[in-house]
Protein backbone atom coordinates (compact mmCIF):
# COMPACT_ATOMS: atom_id res chain seq x y z
CA UNK A 1 0.00 0.00 0.00
CA UNK A 2 1.14 3.56 -0.38
CA UNK A 3 -0.15 5.16 2.40
CA UNK A 4 -0.31 3.86 5.90
CA UNK A 5 -2.33 5.45 9.01
CA UNK A 6 0.04 5.41 12.53
CA UNK A 7 -0.56 7.99 15.92
CA UNK A 8 3.04 9.09 16.21
CA UNK A 9 5.41 9.23 12.87
CA UNK A 10 8.98 10.17 14.88
CA UNK A 11 11.47 11.32 12.09
CA UNK A 12 15.06 9.91 12.86
CA UNK A 13 15.72 6.65 15.31
CA UNK A 14 18.76 8.59 17.39
CA UNK A 15 18.49 8.73 21.04
CA UNK A 16 15.82 11.54 20.73
CA UNK A 17 13.76 9.26 18.41
CA UNK A 18 14.22 6.21 20.20
CA UNK A 19 13.46 7.53 23.71
CA UNK A 20 10.31 9.54 22.32
CA UNK A 21 8.90 5.99 20.72
CA UNK A 22 9.59 3.66 23.76
CA UNK A 23 7.61 5.67 25.86
CA UNK A 24 4.79 6.38 23.50
CA UNK A 25 4.89 2.90 22.96
CA UNK A 26 5.11 1.98 26.52
CA UNK A 27 1.11 4.76 26.64
CA UNK A 28 -0.35 2.11 24.17
CA UNK A 29 -0.05 4.41 21.42
CA UNK A 30 0.90 3.32 17.55
CA UNK A 31 4.07 5.05 16.60
CA UNK A 32 6.57 4.79 13.45
CA UNK A 33 10.16 5.82 13.26
CA UNK A 34 11.27 5.90 10.38
CA UNK A 35 15.48 6.22 9.89
CA UNK A 36 17.63 7.59 6.93
CA UNK A 37 20.68 5.62 7.74
CA UNK A 38 20.94 1.58 8.93
CA UNK A 39 22.86 1.38 12.25
CA UNK A 40 24.53 1.10 13.47
CA UNK A 41 26.54 4.44 12.42
CA UNK A 42 29.08 6.98 13.40
CA UNK A 43 27.65 10.29 15.68
CA UNK A 44 29.65 12.75 17.24
CA UNK A 45 28.20 13.05 20.86
CA UNK A 46 29.85 10.85 22.79
CA UNK A 47 30.02 12.22 26.76
CA UNK A 48 26.77 11.59 28.49
CA UNK A 49 25.84 13.72 31.71
CA UNK A 50 23.94 11.71 34.45
CA UNK A 51 20.59 13.21 34.12
CA UNK A 52 20.10 11.65 31.53
CA UNK A 53 19.91 8.37 32.92
CA UNK A 54 16.41 9.04 34.35
CA UNK A 55 14.84 9.05 30.80
CA UNK A 56 17.19 5.74 29.92
CA UNK A 57 15.32 4.27 32.76
CA UNK A 58 11.84 5.52 32.20
CA UNK A 59 12.12 3.88 28.40
CA UNK A 60 13.11 0.78 30.29
CA UNK A 61 16.18 0.79 28.63
CA UNK A 62 18.87 1.07 31.53
CA UNK A 63 19.18 -2.60 32.13
CA UNK A 64 20.84 -3.23 28.34
CA UNK A 65 22.97 -0.27 28.58
CA UNK A 66 24.17 -1.16 32.07
CA UNK A 67 25.31 -4.20 30.64
CA UNK A 68 26.86 -3.37 27.47
CA UNK A 69 30.54 -2.77 29.03
CA UNK A 70 30.38 1.00 28.28
CA UNK A 71 33.26 3.69 30.22
CA UNK A 72 32.10 4.66 33.35
CA UNK A 73 31.81 8.20 33.77
CA UNK A 74 31.37 10.38 36.99
CA UNK A 75 32.59 13.76 36.70
CA UNK A 76 34.38 16.16 34.42
CA UNK A 77 38.01 17.61 34.65
CA UNK A 78 39.16 21.40 33.25
CA UNK A 79 42.87 22.13 33.00
CA UNK A 80 44.56 25.12 31.40
CA UNK A 81 47.76 25.90 31.66
CA UNK A 82 49.14 24.38 35.09
CA UNK A 83 45.67 24.27 36.78
CA UNK A 84 43.88 21.10 36.73
CA UNK A 85 40.61 21.33 38.70
CA UNK A 86 37.49 18.19 38.40
CA UNK A 87 33.79 18.17 39.01
CA UNK A 88 32.64 14.87 40.84
CA UNK A 89 28.83 14.94 39.64
CA UNK A 90 27.86 12.66 42.64
CA UNK A 91 28.55 15.61 44.94
CA UNK A 92 25.69 17.60 43.05
CA UNK A 93 22.81 19.79 44.99
CA UNK A 94 19.64 18.58 42.75
CA UNK A 95 18.92 14.82 43.67
CA UNK A 96 19.20 12.17 40.90
CA UNK A 97 21.41 9.92 38.98
CA UNK A 98 25.81 11.20 39.55
CA UNK A 99 27.57 8.75 36.90
CA UNK A 100 26.98 7.86 33.41
CA UNK A 101 28.64 6.64 30.92
CA UNK A 102 30.69 8.02 27.64
CA UNK A 103 29.96 5.69 24.72
CA UNK A 104 31.20 4.90 21.37
CA UNK A 105 27.55 6.79 19.58
CA UNK A 106 27.62 3.79 16.77
CA UNK A 107 26.90 0.91 19.37
CA UNK A 108 24.77 3.22 21.94
CA UNK A 109 22.47 4.59 19.46
CA UNK A 110 22.09 1.36 17.78
CA UNK A 111 21.47 -0.34 21.67
CA UNK A 112 18.40 2.50 22.45
CA UNK A 113 16.95 1.75 18.76
CA UNK A 114 16.99 -2.12 19.34
CA UNK A 115 15.89 -2.26 22.76
CA UNK A 116 12.86 0.35 21.37
CA UNK A 117 12.50 -2.53 18.74
CA UNK A 118 12.52 -5.14 21.76
CA UNK A 119 9.80 -3.35 23.23
CA UNK A 120 7.39 -3.51 20.24
CA UNK A 121 8.16 0.02 18.47
CA UNK A 122 8.81 0.21 14.68
CA UNK A 123 11.67 1.36 12.92
CA UNK A 124 11.75 1.56 9.20
CA UNK A 125 15.83 1.61 8.14
CA UNK A 126 17.07 3.04 5.06
CA UNK A 127 13.99 4.91 4.88
CA UNK A 128 14.10 8.90 4.20
CA UNK A 129 11.51 11.58 4.98
CA UNK A 130 11.40 14.26 2.11
CA UNK A 131 7.83 16.51 2.71
CA UNK A 132 5.57 17.01 4.84
CA UNK A 133 1.92 18.26 4.29
CA UNK A 134 -0.11 20.11 7.17
CA UNK A 135 -3.03 20.91 5.62
CA UNK A 136 -5.03 18.66 7.46
CA UNK A 137 -3.77 15.92 9.88
CA UNK A 138 0.55 15.83 8.73
CA UNK A 139 0.87 13.63 6.12
CA UNK A 140 4.42 12.62 5.61
CA UNK A 141 6.32 11.47 2.31
CA UNK A 142 8.53 8.82 2.61
CA UNK A 143 11.17 7.39 0.87
CA UNK A 144 11.65 3.76 0.53
CA UNK A 145 14.52 1.47 1.00
CA UNK A 146 14.18 0.81 -3.15
CA UNK A 147 13.51 4.55 -4.36
CA UNK A 148 9.42 4.56 -4.04
CA UNK A 149 7.34 6.95 -2.51
CA UNK A 150 4.76 6.57 -0.24
CA UNK A 151 2.00 8.56 2.28
CA UNK A 152 2.10 8.27 6.38
CA UNK A 153 -0.70 9.62 8.13
CA UNK A 154 -0.20 10.42 11.80
CA UNK A 155 -1.96 12.34 14.34
CA UNK A 156 1.30 14.33 15.16
CA UNK A 157 4.78 14.10 14.34
CA UNK A 158 7.65 14.74 16.02
CA UNK A 159 11.34 15.70 14.40
CA UNK A 160 14.31 13.75 15.81
CA UNK A 161 16.18 14.25 12.57
CA UNK A 162 19.45 15.48 14.39
CA UNK A 163 21.54 17.87 11.88
CA UNK A 164 19.13 16.79 9.62
CA UNK A 165 17.00 19.31 10.73
CA UNK A 166 14.23 18.26 9.07
CA UNK A 167 10.90 20.26 9.71
CA UNK A 168 12.85 23.55 10.54
CA UNK A 169 13.92 22.82 6.66
CA UNK A 170 10.55 22.02 5.30
CA UNK A 171 8.53 24.17 7.08
CA UNK A 172 11.16 27.43 7.24
CA UNK A 173 11.42 27.33 10.93
CA UNK A 174 15.05 28.16 10.99
CA UNK A 175 16.32 31.41 12.54
CA UNK A 176 20.50 32.54 13.02
CA UNK A 177 21.80 30.88 16.24
CA UNK A 178 22.70 33.27 18.70
CA UNK A 179 26.41 31.90 19.45
CA UNK A 180 28.99 32.31 16.93
CA UNK A 181 29.86 29.86 14.43
CA UNK A 182 32.28 27.47 15.79
CA UNK A 183 34.19 24.18 14.40
CA UNK A 184 34.91 21.25 15.52
CA UNK A 185 37.71 18.96 14.03
CA UNK A 186 37.59 15.06 16.01
CA UNK A 187 38.61 11.48 15.45
CA UNK A 188 38.57 8.63 17.96
CA UNK A 189 42.34 7.22 19.17
CA UNK A 190 43.79 4.19 20.39
CA UNK A 191 45.16 6.71 23.39
CA UNK A 192 48.36 4.12 24.89
CA UNK A 193 48.03 6.86 27.78
CA UNK A 194 50.40 5.44 30.25
CA UNK A 195 50.37 8.25 33.15
CA UNK A 196 48.42 6.97 36.23
CA UNK A 197 46.97 9.83 36.98
CA UNK A 198 44.72 10.11 34.39
CA UNK A 199 41.15 9.64 35.08
CA UNK A 200 39.51 7.75 32.66
CA UNK A 201 36.81 8.33 34.48
CA UNK A 202 35.65 12.02 33.46
CA UNK A 203 35.74 13.75 30.13
CA UNK A 204 38.85 16.17 30.14
CA UNK A 205 38.47 19.40 28.64
CA UNK A 206 41.61 21.43 28.44
CA UNK A 207 42.26 25.52 27.43
CA UNK A 208 44.06 26.06 24.97
CA UNK A 209 47.32 27.89 26.57
CA UNK A 210 46.76 31.67 24.09
CA UNK A 211 43.55 31.34 22.81
CA UNK A 212 40.60 30.75 26.05
CA UNK A 213 38.19 30.47 23.86
CA UNK A 214 39.64 27.61 22.10
CA UNK A 215 39.27 23.94 23.62
CA UNK A 216 39.85 20.34 23.48
CA UNK A 217 37.79 17.26 24.52
CA UNK A 218 39.45 13.94 25.65
CA UNK A 219 36.76 11.48 26.17
CA UNK A 220 37.99 8.17 27.06
CA UNK A 221 35.95 5.27 26.73
CA UNK A 222 36.45 1.52 27.64
CA UNK A 223 39.14 -0.77 26.20
CA UNK A 224 41.79 2.01 25.94
CA UNK A 225 40.28 4.01 23.32
CA UNK A 226 39.63 8.01 23.53
CA UNK A 227 37.47 10.64 21.45
CA UNK A 228 39.97 13.44 20.74
CA UNK A 229 38.73 16.88 19.24
CA UNK A 230 39.13 20.62 19.24
CA UNK A 231 36.68 23.35 18.52
CA UNK A 232 37.77 26.97 17.66
CA UNK A 233 36.35 29.75 15.60
CA UNK A 234 37.26 29.27 11.65
CA UNK A 235 39.37 31.87 11.56
CA UNK A 236 41.59 30.25 14.26
CA UNK A 237 42.21 27.47 12.88
CA UNK A 238 43.04 29.05 8.90
CA UNK A 239 46.99 28.99 9.88
CA UNK A 240 46.61 25.00 9.90
CA UNK A 241 47.97 23.11 6.89
CA UNK A 242 47.59 19.46 5.71
CA UNK A 243 45.04 16.65 6.20
CA UNK A 244 42.40 17.28 8.47
CA UNK A 245 44.57 14.49 10.83
CA UNK A 246 47.62 17.12 10.07
CA UNK A 247 45.71 20.14 11.47
CA UNK A 248 44.03 18.17 14.70
CA UNK A 249 47.49 16.76 15.42
CA UNK A 250 49.06 20.27 15.09
CA UNK A 251 46.57 21.94 17.76
CA UNK A 252 47.08 18.90 19.94
CA UNK A 253 50.78 19.96 20.26
CA UNK A 254 49.61 23.52 20.88
CA UNK A 255 48.53 22.55 24.43
CA UNK A 256 51.72 20.75 26.45
CA UNK A 257 49.88 18.70 28.91
CA UNK A 258 48.01 17.13 26.24
CA UNK A 259 50.91 16.25 23.92
CA UNK A 260 52.73 14.74 26.71
CA UNK A 261 49.94 12.56 27.70
CA UNK A 262 49.03 11.68 23.84
CA UNK A 263 52.57 11.37 23.12
CA UNK A 264 52.07 7.67 22.05
CA UNK A 265 48.49 7.55 20.88
CA UNK A 266 47.31 6.49 17.30
CA UNK A 267 44.47 7.83 15.03
CA UNK A 268 42.46 4.66 14.76
CA UNK A 269 39.45 6.92 13.17
CA UNK A 270 39.17 9.03 9.60
CA UNK A 271 39.15 12.64 11.20
CA UNK A 272 36.32 14.96 10.41
CA UNK A 273 34.82 17.97 10.71
CA UNK A 274 31.84 20.27 11.43
CA UNK A 275 31.22 23.41 11.12
CA UNK A 276 28.80 25.81 12.48
CA UNK A 277 26.65 23.38 14.08
CA UNK A 278 24.48 25.69 16.37
CA UNK A 279 20.85 26.50 15.41
CA UNK A 280 18.00 27.97 16.42
CA UNK A 281 14.28 27.73 15.73
CA UNK A 282 11.50 30.07 15.48
CA UNK A 283 9.06 27.86 17.13
CA UNK A 284 9.58 24.39 18.36
CA UNK A 285 5.98 22.58 18.44
CA UNK A 286 2.58 23.04 17.81
CA UNK A 287 -0.71 20.94 17.59
CA UNK A 288 0.60 18.66 14.97
CA UNK A 289 4.37 18.60 15.73
CA UNK A 290 7.36 19.08 17.74
CA UNK A 291 10.89 19.04 17.57
CA UNK A 292 13.15 17.48 19.96
CA UNK A 293 16.90 17.26 20.92
CA UNK A 294 19.04 18.54 18.18
CA UNK A 295 16.23 18.89 15.33
CA UNK A 296 15.86 22.58 17.27
CA UNK A 297 18.03 24.06 19.16
CA UNK A 298 21.50 23.54 19.36
CA UNK A 299 24.29 25.48 21.57
CA UNK A 300 27.73 24.14 21.69
CA UNK A 301 29.34 20.40 22.50
CA UNK A 302 31.55 22.25 25.61
CA UNK A 303 29.72 20.88 28.13
CA UNK A 304 27.94 17.82 26.31
CA UNK A 305 24.93 18.53 26.85
CA UNK A 306 23.60 17.62 23.76
CA UNK A 307 22.46 14.50 24.50
CA UNK A 308 20.26 14.99 27.62
CA UNK A 309 18.88 17.82 26.16
CA UNK A 310 17.25 15.48 23.34
CA UNK A 311 15.98 12.76 25.26
CA UNK A 312 14.93 15.81 27.89
CA UNK A 313 12.82 16.75 25.33
CA UNK A 314 11.85 13.65 24.29
CA UNK A 315 10.80 12.79 27.52
CA UNK A 316 8.89 16.06 27.89
CA UNK A 317 6.92 15.89 24.68
CA UNK A 318 6.23 12.24 25.13
CA UNK A 319 3.91 12.95 28.23
CA UNK A 320 2.14 15.97 26.47
CA UNK A 321 1.39 13.73 23.09
CA UNK A 322 0.15 11.21 25.87
CA UNK A 323 -2.49 13.75 26.70
CA UNK A 324 -3.07 15.43 23.84
CA UNK A 325 -4.12 11.99 21.98
CA UNK A 326 -6.01 10.77 25.30
CA UNK A 327 -8.31 14.08 24.24
CA UNK A 328 -6.85 16.30 26.97
CA UNK A 329 -5.76 19.95 25.72
CA UNK A 330 -2.26 20.61 25.20
CA UNK A 331 -0.92 24.14 25.17
CA UNK A 332 2.04 23.55 23.18
CA UNK A 333 3.76 26.56 24.19
CA UNK A 334 3.11 26.83 27.61
CA UNK A 335 3.86 22.99 28.68
CA UNK A 336 6.40 21.93 25.73
CA UNK A 337 8.65 24.69 24.40
CA UNK A 338 8.72 27.10 27.93
CA UNK A 339 9.87 24.58 30.32
CA UNK A 340 11.79 23.22 27.65
CA UNK A 341 14.13 26.15 26.93
CA UNK A 342 14.32 27.26 30.81
CA UNK A 343 16.67 24.05 30.62
CA UNK A 344 18.60 25.00 27.39
CA UNK A 345 18.69 28.57 28.31
CA UNK A 346 20.48 27.70 31.01
CA UNK A 347 23.24 25.81 29.36
CA UNK A 348 23.05 28.82 27.35
CA UNK A 349 24.16 31.21 29.93
CA UNK A 350 27.34 28.83 30.76
CA UNK A 351 28.07 28.15 27.25
CA UNK A 352 28.03 31.90 26.89
CA UNK A 353 30.14 32.66 30.10
CA UNK A 354 32.65 29.66 29.09
CA UNK A 355 33.43 31.60 25.46
CA UNK A 356 33.91 34.80 27.13
CA UNK A 357 35.91 33.37 30.22
CA UNK A 358 33.67 34.63 33.00
CA UNK A 359 32.51 31.00 33.62
CA UNK A 360 36.29 29.25 33.04
CA UNK A 361 37.31 31.97 36.17
CA UNK A 362 34.89 30.12 38.46
CA UNK A 363 35.41 26.90 37.50
CA UNK A 364 39.30 26.97 38.10
CA UNK A 365 38.74 29.25 41.01
CA UNK A 366 40.78 27.47 43.25
CA UNK A 367 39.30 28.21 46.86
CA UNK A 368 35.92 27.19 45.67
CA UNK A 369 32.93 27.50 48.40
CA UNK A 370 31.86 23.72 48.41
CA UNK A 371 27.87 24.38 48.16
CA UNK A 372 28.55 26.52 45.13
CA UNK A 373 30.18 24.25 43.69
CA UNK A 374 27.91 21.79 43.90
CA UNK A 375 25.18 23.93 42.80
CA UNK A 376 27.62 24.15 39.45
CA UNK A 377 28.15 20.66 39.29
CA UNK A 378 24.62 19.98 39.40
CA UNK A 379 24.54 22.03 35.96
CA UNK A 380 27.50 20.43 35.20
CA UNK A 381 25.73 17.19 35.63
CA UNK A 382 22.80 18.05 33.33
CA UNK A 383 20.18 19.00 35.80
CA UNK A 384 19.82 22.53 33.87
CA UNK A 385 15.61 22.08 34.43
CA UNK A 386 16.10 22.30 38.62
CA UNK A 387 14.49 25.35 39.45
CA UNK A 388 15.28 24.97 42.85
CA UNK A 389 19.15 25.51 42.40
CA UNK A 390 19.72 29.42 42.69
CA UNK A 391 22.20 28.80 39.92
CA UNK A 392 19.27 27.45 36.86
CA UNK A 393 16.48 29.92 38.14
CA UNK A 394 18.52 33.02 38.34
CA UNK A 395 21.50 32.08 36.18
CA UNK A 396 22.88 34.97 34.68
CA UNK A 397 23.02 37.31 38.06
CA UNK A 398 24.28 34.29 40.44
CA UNK A 399 26.39 33.58 37.81
CA UNK A 400 28.09 37.21 38.19
CA UNK A 401 27.81 37.47 41.53
CA UNK A 402 30.45 34.22 41.74
CA UNK A 403 32.52 35.76 39.12
CA UNK A 404 32.99 38.92 41.10
CA UNK A 405 33.97 37.15 43.88
CA UNK A 406 36.26 35.34 42.22
CA UNK A 407 38.28 37.96 40.75
CA UNK A 408 38.22 39.44 44.22
CA UNK A 409 39.61 36.82 45.90
CA UNK A 410 37.11 37.39 48.36
CA UNK A 411 35.51 34.45 50.68
CA UNK A 412 32.33 33.42 49.05
CA UNK A 413 29.34 33.42 51.64
CA UNK A 414 26.77 31.15 52.01
CA UNK A 415 23.96 31.31 49.78
CA UNK A 416 20.25 31.93 50.96
CA UNK A 417 18.51 28.65 48.91
CA UNK A 418 15.56 27.88 46.92
P1 LIG B 1 20.83 12.37 16.13
O1 LIG B 1 21.54 11.54 17.10
O2 LIG B 1 21.62 13.21 15.20
O3 LIG B 1 19.87 11.41 15.28
C1 LIG B 1 19.13 11.88 14.17
C2 LIG B 1 18.80 10.74 13.23
O4 LIG B 1 17.88 11.21 12.25
C3 LIG B 1 20.02 10.24 12.48
O5 LIG B 1 20.21 8.86 12.71
C4 LIG B 1 19.69 10.54 11.01
O6 LIG B 1 20.14 9.54 10.12
C5 LIG B 1 18.17 10.62 11.01
N1 LIG B 1 17.64 11.46 9.92
C6 LIG B 1 18.10 12.67 9.49
N2 LIG B 1 17.37 13.12 8.45
C7 LIG B 1 16.40 12.19 8.22
C8 LIG B 1 15.32 12.09 7.28
N3 LIG B 1 15.10 13.04 6.36
N4 LIG B 1 14.52 10.99 7.33
C9 LIG B 1 14.74 10.02 8.26
N5 LIG B 1 15.74 10.07 9.16
C10 LIG B 1 16.56 11.14 9.15
N6 LIG B 1 26.30 15.64 22.91
C11 LIG B 1 26.53 15.03 24.09
O7 LIG B 1 25.57 14.69 24.78
N7 LIG B 1 27.81 14.79 24.52
C12 LIG B 1 28.90 15.18 23.80
O8 LIG B 1 30.03 14.92 24.23
C13 LIG B 1 28.68 15.88 22.57
N8 LIG B 1 29.73 16.26 21.79
C14 LIG B 1 29.47 16.93 20.60
C15 LIG B 1 30.54 17.39 19.83
C16 LIG B 1 30.31 18.11 18.64
C17 LIG B 1 31.45 18.66 17.85
C18 LIG B 1 28.96 18.33 18.22
C19 LIG B 1 28.69 19.09 16.97
C20 LIG B 1 27.90 17.84 18.97
C21 LIG B 1 28.14 17.15 20.16
N9 LIG B 1 27.09 16.68 20.95
C22 LIG B 1 27.34 16.08 22.14
C23 LIG B 1 25.68 16.82 20.51
C24 LIG B 1 25.10 15.51 19.99
O9 LIG B 1 25.79 15.12 18.84
C25 LIG B 1 23.62 15.68 19.64
O10 LIG B 1 23.00 16.57 20.51
C26 LIG B 1 22.81 14.39 19.67
O11 LIG B 1 23.35 13.44 18.80
C27 LIG B 1 21.36 14.70 19.29
O12 LIG B 1 20.60 13.52 19.26
P2 LIG B 1 19.28 13.47 18.35
O13 LIG B 1 18.55 12.26 18.76
O14 LIG B 1 18.57 14.78 18.44
O15 LIG B 1 19.79 13.38 16.84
Amino acid sequence: PNSITVDVAIIGAGPSGAIAASLLHQQGKRVLVIEKQYFPRFSIGESLLPCCMQFIEEAGMLEALNAAGFQHKNGAAFRRNGTYTTFDFTDKFTPGPGTTFQVQRASFDKLLADTAQSQGVEIRYGETVEAIDLTENPRLTVRNETGELYQIDAKFVLDASGFGRVLPRLLDLESPSCLPSRSAIFTHVEDNISDPSFDRNKILISVHPEHKDIWYWLIPFSHGRCSLGVVARPELLAHLEGTLEQQLLQMISEEPTLKVLLANAKVVQECATLKGYSANVSRLATDKFALLGNAGEFLDPVFSSGVTIAMQSASMAAKCLTKQLNGETVDWQADYSAPLMQGVNTFRTYVQAWYDGRFQEVIFYENPNHRIKQMISSILAGYAWDTNNPFVKDSERRLNMVVELCKNNTPIPELEEG
